[in-house]
């Protein structure tokens, strides 16, 4: 089921990577952004090279003004069938006792708030109880729910494992009302983010310990993605998929 697609933090990444391949599969994209502007017309217009629609549309997740501006353009474009809630942030490398209330308000409201927000709008369009005729949900979670980023962001790893859980949840509360909503787990994927923790080099000091020697490419959580959404998945629902390389 192709369709319209919006993928929140389409501008670089694993945003980016999906909103590309989903292009190759068919899909007409909404591009979500926060702030960097160039980077999504760069996404937008890879999209297009693939002979597919695309809009570039700023707004931050967090905000629920946002979100349903994000949701009218997509509405612009058609009728949405998937939903993509990428965005994400992490912070600096800190323990709790060094983290303010501001940051883990924002860390928060961006990984949680954030992916509710947009699945609430799109279970108004897609579910058969609202008039919808189906859709999917892929919702991304990370490693660090499951490792618990001691030390390092456990606020950050703690808004992935909500997202867990409102995966399960979720997917349960609109399984018979044609949505099925999953979730990925990336592992350590080449992406900008790791940057935003005070660590640019990261990947490389990591590499060595990864089970396969090499971080994932935004590609290869984007490959995950594009399979939850298709109907070679028809019957996965409530699902956390592991792309990590076997950490
Ligand atoms: P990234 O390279 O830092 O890109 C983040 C994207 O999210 C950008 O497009 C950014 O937009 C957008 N964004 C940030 N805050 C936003 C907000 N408040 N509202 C809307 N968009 C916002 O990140 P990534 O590595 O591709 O990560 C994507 C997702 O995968 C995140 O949920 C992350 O937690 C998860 N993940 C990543 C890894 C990894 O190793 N990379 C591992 C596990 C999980 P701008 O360009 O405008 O800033």
């Amino acid at each position: 089921m192709a369709g319209i697609a919006i993928v929140t933090g389409g501008s670089r990444g694993i945003g980016r990577a999906t909103a590309v391949l989903l292009a190759e599969r068919g899909y007409d994209v909404v591009v979500n952004y926060n702030a960097d502007a160039r980077a999504a017309e760069e996404t937008v217009a890879a999209v297009n090279a693939h002979g597919r629609q695309a809009v570039a549309v700023k707004g931050d997740v967090g905000s629920e003004a946002d979100v349903l501006a994000i949701f009218a353009a997509a509405d612009r474009l058609g009728r949405l069938t998937a939903l993509v809630n990428n965005a994400g942030i992490v912070d600096m490398q800190s323990r709790l006792d060094e983290m303010s209330a501001a940051r883990i308000e924002r860390m928060l409201r961006v990984n949680v708030t954030g992916s509710f927000l947009c699945a609430r709008e799109a279970v108004k369009r897609m579910s058969t109880r609202h008039g919808g005729q189906g859709g999917a949900i892929v919702n991304l979670s990370s490693a660090a729910a499951v490792l618990s980023g001691a030390g390092q962001y456990v606020d950050y790893a703690a808004s992935k494992g909500a997202i867990d859980v409102f995966t399960l949840g979720l997917a349960r509360e609109v399984a018979a009302e044609g949505i099925r909503v999953n979730a990925v787990r990336p592992g350590i994927i080449d992406t900008e983010i790791h940057a935003s923790i005070g660590q640019p080099d990261r990947v490389a000091q990591i590499r060595d310990q990864l089970p396969m020697k090499r971080e994932g490419t935004a590609r290869e959580v984007a490959q995950a993605i594009a399979w939850q959404l298709s109907d070679e998945a028809s019957y996965t629902n409530g699902t956390v998929l592991n792309v990590t390389g076997g950490r």
